[in-house]
């Protein structure tokens, strides 16, 4: 339903709960938002998240006693079309796995996502990551995308998600972040509204499923068009097209108020 997801010299949790609370209008059943959170050494660094039925309001004091900070982050609010309603089903998702190469002991998240829309072929693709070992953990069409991406990382997320979305059927706007290249988000969009905001200070980008979510944070959109695949980094971002080739879009100045 809401996408709000940014990378950023500074923490962009408080940014990223008050673009959800701009989209609190469209309507939600859950919320959730998940950032790298980056502690004394490797070990001590990952994904966390924050998941609430409730509304945004509530995953803002999760987040608060839960100290949920970090640079690189991604928000949705939900609206259920595969899976209930519930905490499990709530966006963000992460990769989760078993592997030979594990001897069964689950492979701790690497990748992060949240996605608007409805993959058709999820029940396919469902299956085969099963076969491989991928172990999931909500009744969404969207955890498959997460999934399929951690089977085809080979260290670059851009690279992930350009193999990834060639094997997707249906609706999707997506944005996604790993926990390998912490200071790098990457979206895609193809039948879902997407928008890239090019930040004015702290190196930051952002992207959004409407430029209302950034209101007051940035009037710098541009408006990718369908197809689009973009790749954001601190103080600069990388757009191409459904062929795959680099393309330059229009920053429009806009002001929405909300
Ligand atoms: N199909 C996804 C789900 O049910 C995304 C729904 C949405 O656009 O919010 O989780």
């Amino acid at each position: 339903c809401g996408i709000v997801a940014a990378v950023s010299s500074q923490n962009i949790v408080p940014i990223l709960v008050q673009g959800l609370q701009r989209l609190e209008y469209r309507g939600y059943d859950s919320c959730g938002v998940a950032v790298y959170a980056q502690g004394k050494d490797a070990a001590h660094s990952g994904l966390q998240r924050a998941r609430s039925t409730s509304r945004v309001a509530e995953l803002q004091n999760q987040v608060s006693s839960d100290n949920i900070q970090g640079g690189t982050g991604i928000a949705h609010t939900r609206w259920a079309t595969h899976g209930a309603p519930a905490v499990h089903n709530a966006h963000p998702h992460f990769s989760w796995g078993r592997g030979p190469e594990t001897a069964g002991v689950a492979r701790p998240g690497k990748i992060a996502l949240v996605h608007n829309g409805i993959i058709e072929n999820h029940e396919e693709l469902r299956a085969s990551l099963e076969a491989k070992g991928y172990e999931f953990t909500s009744q969404t069409d969207t955890e498959v995308i997460v999934h399929l991406m951690d089977s085809l990382y080979d260290g670059d997320i851009f690279e992930a998600l350009k193999a990834t979305t060639a094997q997707l059927h249906g609706a999707y706007a997506i944005a996604a972040f790993c926990k390998d290249e912490p200071q790098r988000v990457v979206g895609a969009r193809a039948g879902s509204p997407l928008i890239l905001g090019v930040g004015k200070s702290h190196a930051e980008n952002f992207i959004a499923s409407d430029a209302m979510a950034l209101a007051g944070v940035t009037d710098q959109i541009v408006y990718l068009e369908e197809g689009d695949l973009v790749d954001l980094q601190l103080g600069k971002y990388w757009v191409i097209d459904r062929d795959h080739k680099s393309v330059e879009r229009e920053v429009k100045t806009v002001n929405a108020h909300s």
